[in-house]
This record gives C-alpha cells, sequence and structure tokens, in this order.
C-alpha cells in the first residue's frame, strides 16, 4: 500500500437522502440500493488514491428503531437510546463496508475497510443535556405525556402542531474516543466508516470512566471533530443540494460556488443556513477551518468527483 501513503486524507459526510430518500418507504433493499448510488463518486475517489473515512447520518432509522422499542416493550426489554446509536453504527456500517467492498471488487480495486464504532465526548453539562429540543422517536397522544415522563423519565414537547414528542439532548462533540486508531488506520490507506449518526456520546466522569448519554450528536459536526483530529486535508459534505444558496427559500435565491470562512460566519449569523439542516453543516466547515482544515465541500451526493475539481458544489475555504 506504499503508493498511496501520499493520497490526500478526507472524511466524506454520507446525508441522510443518501441512503433513504423521502419519497421511499426506506426498506432495506432501498437503503443498500441507495448506498450503492452513493458510494460510486467516493469509490472515483478512492480510484485516485485518496485515504479516506466515512461517516453518515441516522435520522431515518433511529426514529424507525424508537418505534420498535416502544411497539415491543410488553415484549422485550427497552434499549435506550445511546445503544441504539451503536446498534445502527454497527448496522449501517456493514451496509456500507459490504457495498463499498462490492463496489471495489467489482471494479478491480485492493482497498481494504472496516467500520469502527465511535463514541463521542461531550461535556457533562452540556446546555442542551440541560435542556434538550431534538425531537426523535414517535408521537404521543397528549394524556400520554405525564405517565411517560413520571414512569420513563422521558421530556416530551410539542412538535410545532405536528404532536407530542420525545427530545433529547444534541450535546456538542469535543472529541472521538477512538481516535488514533481511526487516524492510524487511515493513513494506512484502510477505509474506516465510523461516527455514524454522529457517534455514541459519552461524558468523562470525574474518576475518568466513560458514561453514555441518550442523545444524538449532530452527524456534521462529528464528521468536522473527526476531520481535525485525524488531520485531514479536505471535508466533503454530501447531502441534496447541489450547492449552498442565501437566501435559500426565496425568489433570491443565490446559489455560492466559492466561500470563504469568514463569509459563511457572517452569512450564518445573518440567518441564511437554518439550526436543522444547512446550519450544522456551516458550523461543520468553520470549526475544521479554523483548525487546520484545507477545503469544506458540499455538494450533492452524485457530483463528488466533479465538485473535487471545482466543477459542481460550494467549496469553502480558509
Ligand atoms: P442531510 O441529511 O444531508 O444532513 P439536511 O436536510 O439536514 O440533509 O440538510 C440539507 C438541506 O438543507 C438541503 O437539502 C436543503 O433543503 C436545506 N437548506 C436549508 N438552507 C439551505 C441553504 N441556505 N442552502 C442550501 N440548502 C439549504
Ligand atoms: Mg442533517
Amino acid at each position: 500500500m506504499s503508493d498511496i501513503s501520499n493520497g490526500p486524507v478526507a472524511v466524506v459526510a454520507l446525508g441522510g437522502n443518501a441512503i433513504t430518500r423521502e419519497f421511499e418507504e426506506g426498506n432495506i433493499y432501498q437503503q443498500f440500493a441507495n448506498t450503492r448510488r452513493a458510494l460510486k463518486g467516493i469509490v472515483d475517489l478512492i480510484e485516485a488514491g485518496y485515504r479516506l473515512a466515512i461517516t453518515h447520518g441516522n435520522g431515518p432509522q433511529v426514529g424507525n428503531a424508537l418505534i420498535r422499542v416502544e411497539a415491543t416493550r410488553h415484549l422485550v426489554p427497552p434499549i435506550p437510546l445511546g445503544v441504539l446509536v451503536a446498534d445502527l453504527e454497527g448496522g449501517m456500517g456493514y451496509m456500507i463496508e459490504q457495498t463499498m467492498q462490492n463496489t471495489l471488487h467489482l471494479r478491480g480495486l485492493k482497498r481494504q475497510v472496516i467500520t469502527l464504532l465511535a463514541q463521542v465526548i461531550v461535556d457533562k453539562d452540556d446546555p442542551s443535556i440541560l435542556n434538550p429540543t431534538k425531537f426523535v422517536g414517535p408521537f404521543y397522544k397528549e394524556e400520554q405525556i405525564e405517565q411517560l415522563a413520571q414512569e420513563r423519565g422521558y421530556i416530551i414537547k410539542e412538535d410545532f402542531g405536528r404532536g407530542w414528542r420525545r427530545v433529547v439532548p444534541s450535546p456538542y462533540p469535543r472529541s472521538i474516543v477512538e481516535v488514533e486508531i481511526i487516524k492510524e488506520l487511515v493513513q494506512r490507506g484502510i477505509i474506516v466508516i465510523t461516527a455514524g449518526g454522529g457517534g455514541i456520546p459519552v461524558y468523562v466522569e470525574s474518576d475518568g470512566r466513560l458514561e453514555g448519554v441518550d442523545g444524538v450528536v449532530d452527524k456534521d459536526l462529528a464528521s468536522a471533530v473527526l476531520a481535525e483530529e485525524i488531520e485531514a486535508h479536505d471535508l466533503y459534505i454530501l447531502t441534496a443540494v447541489d450547492k449552498v444558496a442565501l437566501n435559500y427559500n426565496s425568489p433570491q435565491r443565490q446559489p455560492l460556488d466559492v466561500l470563504s470562512c469568514s463569509d459563511a460566519e457572517r452569512y450564518l449569523n445573518a440567518g441564511h443556513f437554518p439550526r436543522g439542516s444547512m446550519g450544522p453543516k456551516i458550523e461543520a466547515a468553520i470549526h475544521f477551518l479554523r483548525r487546520g482544515g484545507r477545503r469544506v465541500i458540499i455538494c450533492a451526493v452524485e457530483q463528488l468527483a466533479d465538485a473535487i475539481r471545482g466543477m459542481a458544489g460550494t467549496q469553502i475555504v480558509p
């Protein structure tokens, strides 16, 4: 593998729509088919000698897992959210890993692929742990919420007229527990699938032990921390839109080809990038570029190869 020891190092973050699409049911066959489609452009990079870590979202999958837990709690013991996130890092990682292995095999490329569970360290007193706001799982009836709060300790809030739903912390990622081994594997040219769904949030107790948090970490922010910590050159965030835009939901919409870090921050503060969608991607870009990152690309899943050549997507630079 000596020929790839000089290849660029990048973290590729796969958006939720790369694996489940809004208009589909999201069954396993569709998830595999979408994964094959999403990995095409990534394998082009591997062929060109890139060394990669791949992260992915888990929004629809973790929602379904919570619905399964609720629907079966009279039959089998419930699994807490932190463990569901871990299950999905493994299950979705398997799906991406095997699809990657098959694609590499068909294209005659000899590179190893491994899925590695990541725990992500967060602050014990992160504001979102004290006041959770991220909606997850099934909807409940208003008359159930008192009992759910008492029996299970859930915090339940109204999801903008859609109904009552559990909220969980989405704490800010500080660092990744397994980062040294991830870095070593990536440097050797092994493709590492990790920090799926943002990784499993944990905090460090005063005696040094790790303790899990029943919450979810934003996958874009976790990807930025991973990219920083493995000293990647680039971070590629693959999503459902071709480019980042100003005035996104208006006739004055203005797609951007290149964006400096300081302009990104200015537009973020001016409200161009909403909290639940483009906001964390821009925050992730700023985080990474301020800590040694060379370039961030935000582009559509199919356009990665073109975007690397500056012919698609939005480039964010220091
Ligand atoms: P992912 O699953 O890839 O994280 P998200 O739905 O969380 O995707 O975020 C990407 C979405 O953000 C886009 O599909 C688009 O609808 C939305 N969006 C919001 N504001 C903007 C903006 N200013 N420019 C581009 N897309 C935006
Ligand atoms: Mg998102």
